[in-house]
């Protein structure tokens, strides 16, 4: 999403909305917004070295989906920071990662006004669709709108990273080539419009765990991450279908077999292909036509495998403006 510049109506074609706009220091100031901040899926996942610090270098292909969480801010007079959410699971305090973004530009900037974020949940939580940095990054692209901050995408990354390693990439999404420990983005085309189906089995998976459990040494095969980047300039679909790989899946897919289950299940049903997301243990499968996804989805469904599925669709950006015209 752009953040700075004059004010106007653009028209995303993708999206089909149509999303007002008033941005720049001190112009663009506004007392409500609502916005839509998508998940991620990651097409490729390599885990290149273990750092002696024990964070993990990684080489990814991530690509936004249109799944979405609500985010909806308004402005209070009083000088405050507060949440609810449609989740009662998830914590409404100060570890929430939007008031962590939230209360960063607002001590930064001395910001003395009060905000109040509202949250409609619908991206699996803990999933590895990072569903709290996409919350954290439309945080951020908020604050910086509402109270005319002025900051350029780069500076809202500087200060995205401070809160995760996926909180910089969420600021602009699309498609990209994540390095480093997550926070060296380099944006690629748009990947091939395909339908997705994002499915979240009944398990819970912890990422310190899958990241615990990786032995390195012992992977054969590591995905071809470069390979997946040459078929995404190429535009080839399946270039990117065959290079689907997530090197995290020799970790989770031993301990939880129901993420293969389904996977071999889409598969069956007429999925392209079929990968893990992230650390787990959501799995996403891409079809080329949109009436077998729509068929592997209601039977997938009744199947019981899933505690969440839904049919997506991939996103060149990640936080979009709720349409303002009807
Ligand atoms: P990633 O793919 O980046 O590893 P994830 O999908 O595995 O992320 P999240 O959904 O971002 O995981 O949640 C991870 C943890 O962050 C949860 O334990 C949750 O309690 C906490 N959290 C804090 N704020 C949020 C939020 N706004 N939405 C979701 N989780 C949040």
């Amino acid at each position: 999403m752009d953040v700075d510049g004059t004010e106007g109506i653009v028209y995303n074609q993708k999206q089909s909305v149509y999303t007002k706009y008033k941005r720049g220091r001190n112009r663009g100031k506004m007392d409500k917004l609502t916005l839509q901040a998508m998940a991620k899926i990651n097409l490729g996942l390599d885990v290149v070295r273990r750092r002696e610090d024990g964070y993990h270098e990684v080489k990814m292909v991530m690509q936004t989906v249109k799944l979405h969480d609500r985010l909806t801010f308004e402005k209070r007079k009083e000088d405050m920071l507060r949440m609810e959410s449609s989740m009662k699971e998830l914590p409404s305090d100060g570890s929430n990662l939007i008031l962590r973004a939230a209360s960063l530009l607002k001590e930064e900037f001395g910001i003395r006004e009060g905000l109040f974020v509202r949250l409609e949940k619908q991206i699996p939580v803990a999933a590895g669709m990072a569903g709290g940095s996409t919350d954290a990054a439309a945080t951020l692209v908020a604050v910086n709108r509402m109270f005319g901050l002025g900051l350029s995408e780069d500076q809202l990354r500087e200060r995205a990273v401070k809160i995760g390693a996926d909180v910089p990439y969420c600021i602009g999404g699309g498609t990209a080539l994540s390095e480093g420990i997550g926070e060296i983005l380099t944006p690629l085309p748009a990947a091939p419009a395909c339908f997705v189906i994002v499915a979240r089995p009944p398990v819970h998976v912890s990422t310190k765990w899958v990241y615990q459990n990786l032995r390195l040494e012992e992977v054969k095969e590591h995905p071809d991450i470069d390979g997946m980047v040459e078929s995404i300039r190429e535009g080839e679909l399946s270039g990117v279908i065959k290079r689907l790989s997530n090197v995290l899946e020799t970790v989770t897919v031993p301990s939880y077999p129901v993420i293969a289950q389904i996977k071999d299940f889409l598969m069956k049903n007429g999925a392209a292909g079929a990968l893990m997301s992230g650390s787990g243990p959501t799995v996403f499968a891409l079809f080329e036509d949109r009436e077998r996804a729509e068929r592997a989805l209601e039977e997938l469904q009744q199947t019981g495998m899933a505690q969440q599925a839904c049919l997506t669709a991939f996103s060149d950006e990640t936080c979009v403006e709720e349409a303002l015209l009807q």
